[in-house]
């Protein structure tokens, strides 16, 4: 096997550690790319790998991310993630989780999780009984931490509108045509957000109740989801899946914008570039959906000052993406630069690389 720290994933991480408890089954691995801004803060994923080199790379890649993430969106927080390598049954046990909790705690603050994929609210509960380096435990309404769906979402949907002013030079998304790849929790949320201000809604999901239920509460319309990226419209949002604008897939979109929550959204680099060519705006993935680690994080720093931070702070700080946005817009404006390498660009000056 070729040494991590030669291959490009490898990124300069500080630290990576690998965690196999015999007697619960754990196998885990936590990333820690940087904690020049703070301490490394993202998610757990637990998955089954089919082998695991994959599960390496994953964590090596999520955990960079979170480096951008967290410096772009302001916090005073590094980069980390960590996944856990389950079986094909994704067997989780409450054990297994204490163990987990455990390795997290070992690491005294170098790393702090939270919710991702394969993950509940009720996870980083049992967690919390074994290490205090967890972000987003629920307080109530008014307060920070709880499901990051909302917040991402609320992000979102400021920064589809900042895009709609951008390309297009209206003040609101009155009638705009904005067509939705995934209605689960971040393009439900956003597309209630956007049908208020009366957009005009496509939506599209692989569970196509999911999609119709969502389109007849908002009286918008539903597609099938092979149709929605061919859809014409102003603004393509993509809510699903990550991977999906690719050469073929950008040469077919009809739309002034891509805006949307996903993840990891760009296939290659290349396909940045592609947008430019083709003159259609793209807010960063992980720029856009940062509503999310705003929330969870502020969480987290509030409590271990032995405070709390409120909803409305939150709402403040995801309330600052659209101005992120439009300074990566009008720096890939000046330089000819897709808007991804700018995004990346800025960020790792932020975490001084
Ligand atoms: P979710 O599982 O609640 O919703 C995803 C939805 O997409 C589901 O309804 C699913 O059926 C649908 N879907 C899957 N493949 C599809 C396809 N090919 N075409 C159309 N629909 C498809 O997940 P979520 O929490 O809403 O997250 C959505 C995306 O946003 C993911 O990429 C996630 O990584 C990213 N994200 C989420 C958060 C968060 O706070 N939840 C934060 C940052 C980024």
């Amino acid at each position: 096997m070729a040494a991590f720290w030669t291959e490009a994933d490898w990124d300069d991480h500080e630290r990576v550690e690998l965690v196999h408890d015999r007697q619960t089954g754990l196998t885990a691995i936590i990333a820690i790319h940087s904690t020049h801004r703070g301490p490394g803060g993202g998610g757990t994923r637990f998955w089954h790998y089919a082998d695991p080199a994959g599960a390496m790379k994953d964590a090596l890649r999520l955990s960079r991310g979170m480096s951008y993430k967290n410096a772009m969106a302001g916090l005073p927080m590094g980069g980390g993630k960590a996944v856990v390598l389950l079986d094909e049954n994704r067997t989780k046990t409450p054990e297994m989780l204490a163990a987990f909790a455990d390795a997290v705690e070992a690491l005294g603050g170098a790393y702090v999780t939270a919710q991702d994929v394969g993950a509940s609210e009720a996870d980083m509960v049992a967690i919390s009984q074994h290490t205090q380096h967890v972000s987003g435990l629920p307080h109530g309404d008014d307060l920070a931490g709880g499901d990051p769906g909302p917040s991402t979402s609320y992000g979102v949907y400021l920064g589809i509108k900042a895009a709609v002013e951008h390309a297009l030079g209206k003040d609101s998304v009155l009638g705009v045509h904005i067509a939705m790849q995934g209605c689960g929790s971040v393009g439900s949320g956003a597309a209630r957000l956007l049908a208020r201000d009366g957009a005009k809604l496509t939506l599209a999901d692989i569970d196509p109740a999911r999609a119709q239920a969502l389109a007849a509460e908002l009286g918008a319309s539903a597609v099938p989801a092979e149709a929605i990226m061919t859809t014409p419209c102003d603004v393509f949002s993509p809510n699903a899946l990550g991977a999906i604008l690719t050469t073929d897939s950008i040469a077919a979109l009809d739309c002034a914008v891509v805006a949307g929550g996903a993840n990891n959204q760009i296939a290659c680099p290349e396909d940045g570039l592609a947008l430019v060519e083709r003159n259609i705006l793209y807010a960063p993935d992980y720029v856009i959906n940062a509503g999310g680690i705003i929330n969870v994080s502020l969480e987290y720093l509030a409590r271990m000052k032995g405070e709390t931070s409120t909803r409305e702070e939150v709402n403040r700080r995801i309330g600052q993406i659209p101005d992120r946005l439009r300074e990566i817009w009008q720096e890939s404006a000046a330089t000819g630069l897709g808007a991804d390498v700018v995004a990346d660009r800025m960020a790792q000056r932020l975490i001084g690389r």
